[in-house]
């Protein structure tokens, strides 16, 4: 039998998987506590379980870490970023943003990204390859083991779009929710997607969690140009389907929304965004733009932003403005992965089947 990957592995999966050698369900909970809750790095450590129950257990599954950091930086305004090495020699990143009570970890779920957002650097590399599951799990444990305090929220914004690797990222919210595992409320943990509306239907289906919509535009002509998903699920399309999502909690819907200078940020556009969002229980977080190189955007005049909130507020919208944290390591979503040249390696072939 081929060796798999044990934090791969949902709980769920795991017990199924563990009844099939011929032990019995509660041993993968045992083993679950060991990975997740005691840091074991051995199944030798696992001392509450038969050396016969071991031995099969260590016979099918490998316990080694997936990631192997390369570089770390910490930004002026406290937030960390980090990159890692997986096995095949690709790279992704995961960023840590402080805030006055919250520790939010950004993690990636892909190695590059098939969306193609004209206004992100991870767009411009294209989709590598989908991120294991162990692969996305282990950004979480190698960086809650470097940090003093706890990690409070998890939001996944980092590198690829989540839904489009919907399977894995399901099964690492149940690592991160479930009891036996790591045991996060699911309030804490946030979905960030582009617009797949596929995605966004069978995650409501299956779990519930908080989602952001990456909107960046107020009309489909201009969201057409900077976000090409869009010509398959026009806004409408998209905010129909958000609507109906089953959002924990308070159910506050998030929108994101990219500010670039001269193509999203216009008066006109700000009303069309009252249009769109008027009657939603929703919050709105408007980034000035990043600028990056060999991006074709400007960060807009602040003049211009809060003259954009305003008119979101005087809608009765609430809307936020948020800095692209960590200016000077690129702190936005791809830019320090997307600043090393990758190695093409496509081991999965996993096609991008709604794109
Ligand atoms: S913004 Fe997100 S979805 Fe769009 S290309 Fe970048 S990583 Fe992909």
């Amino acid at each position: 039998m081929q060796v798999k990957k044990i934090r791969d592995f949902s709980p769920k999966k795991l017990e199924s998987f563990i009844v099939e050698l011929g032990e019995k369900p509660f041993r993968a909970r045992q083993v679950c506590k060991w990975l997740y809750q005691k840091d074991a790095v051995s199944f030798d450590e696992m001392t509450d379980l038969s050396i016969e129950t071991r031995g099969k257990i260590k016979s099918v599954f490998d316990i080694e870490p997936t990631l192997k950091i390369i570089e770390e930086q910490k930004s002026t305004d406290g937030t960390l970023k980090y990159l890692f090495e997986l096995s095949d020699s690709n790279r992704i990143e995961s960023v840590i943003i402080p805030e006055k009570k919250r520790l939010t970890l950004c993690i990636s779920s892909q190695v590059g990204c098939a969306l193609g957002c004209k206004f992100c650097l991870t767009g411009t590399v294209g989709k590598i390859r989908n991120l294991d599951t162990s692969e996305i799990i282990d950004q979480y444990l190698f960086i809650s083991s470097k940090l003093p305090g706890p990690i409070t929220n998890i939001v996944f914004m980092g590198m690829g779009e989540p839904l489009d690797n919907i399977e894995r990222v399901i099964d690492t919210i149940e690592i991160l929710t479930d009891k036996n595992a790591i045991g996060m409320s699911s309030k804490r943990i946030t979905v960030s997607t582009s617009g797949l509306v596929s995605g966004i239907n069978e995650l409501g289906k299956r779990i519930s969690v908080n989602l952001s919509i990456s909107l960046n535009a107020s009309n489909d002509n201009t969201r057409n140009e900077v976000m090409p998903i869009n010509k398959k699920y026009p806004i409408r399309k998209l905010i129909n389907s958000a609507v109906k999502y089953p959002l924990p909690g308070r159910k506050t819907l998030t929108f994101e929304y990219v500010l670039l200078k001269g193509v999203n940020d216009s008066v006109k556009n700000a009303h069309e965004v009252v249009e769109l969002l008027k009657g939603i229980n929703c919050k709105i977080n408007l980034i000035p733009f990043n600028e990056a190189y060999p991006l074709p955007y400007n960060t807009p005049e602040m003049n211009r932003v809060y003259e954009f909130q305003k008119i979101l507020e005087n809608a009765k919208i609430n809307a936020k403005i948020r800095k692209s944290r960590g200016r000077d390591i690129l702190g936005a979503c791809g830019q320090l992965a997307a600043k090393y040249p990758h190695k093409i390696n496509s081991r999965n072939k996993e096609q991008s089947a709604d794109i």
